[in-house]
């Protein structure tokens, strides 16, 4: 963290304001990527009313809380999720600053952490996990392994074989015991971006946290529903909380693991 502490603080906040800009435009992605509407046109609109929202009350955090999470003209409440989005975004670009100042690295993790955050909250909404973030994110991520100190091209390959291969693997394993579909084919492909961006360490680090992470909240909300075991929670929103973990603590993690359990 010394690296960037000669960097004055006004300077790192830009980081974290640029970040809020980016995540108020995944808003925007989360919202119409599932709609198969375009990203860049019309400009933001109201779900409520339709009327479309002046620039003037549409910076990240600050419109919401003077419009006081409504819209302006019909009133409807604006989710609190809008500046939520904006807020995770806005950290993720002020501690990657934080980390590595401005080597290339900040935009690798930079990336692959709003494609976890798009995905998620997509996944969250609709249950699915759109291919046109996905695949492009697995080039992107085997791209990016040439450019990166902390992974090689052949971790990440072996991290999308593994990534996508292991849960594909699990995915036919329920569907033979349960005789229906578990996991989705948006789950295999997304562990396979994940693979591809931080190897088959982060794999087995992903998967592990997002099992644990997954039965601690789900496993109440089955019981409470009365539903059983076979009710429907997205697994995507887990896969990517787990990988998004991986980038800050992982490394840390994993050698804990290595020297202490394993005695390596
Ligand atoms: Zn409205």
């Amino acid at each position: 963290m010394a690296l960037v502490d000669s960097v004055p603080f006004s300077f790192q906040i830009m980081f974290f304001v640029l970040g809020c800009c980016f995540g108020s435009f995944y808003n925007v992605v989360i919202y119409r990527v599932p709609r198969s509407e375009s990203i860049v046109s019309p400009g933001s609109r109201c779900p409520g009313c339709g009327g479309s929202i002046a620039s003037y009350d549409n910076i990240p955090i600050l419109s919401f809380l003077m419009l006081g999470g409504k819209c302006r003209r019909c009133g409807t409440s604006i989710s609190f999720r809008y500046p939520a989005v904006e807020i995770l975004t806005g950290l993720f670009a002020f501690l990657l600053f934080r980390r590595y100042g401005l080597h290339p690295q900040i935009l690798i993790e930079f990336v692959f952490l709003s494609l976890l955050l798009i995905i998620a909250m997509i996944d969250f909404d609709t249950f699915l996990i759109p291919d046109v973030l996905s695949l492009p994110g697995i080039v992107l991520g085997f791209a990016f392994s040439f450019f990166t100190p902390r992974l090689t091209w052949s971790d990440s390959l072996v991290g999308i074989l593994a990534g996508g291969g292991s849960l594909y693997l699990i995915a036919t394993l329920y569907a033979l015991l349960r005789k229906k579909e578990g996991m989705g084919g948006g789950d295999i492909k997304l562990l396979g971006m994940i693979g591809a961006f931080i190897g088959w360490q982060g794999v087995v680090f992903t998967v592990f946290l997002a099992s644990v992470t997954g039965m601690i909240i789900a496993l109440p909300m089955m019981l409470r529903g009365g539903k059983g075991f076979g009710s429907e929670i997205p697994f995507g929103p887990f896969l990517s909380f787990g990988a998004a973990c991986y980038v800050f603590w992982g490394q840390i993690a994993w050698h804990w693991y290595v020297s202490q359990v394993l005695g390596l």
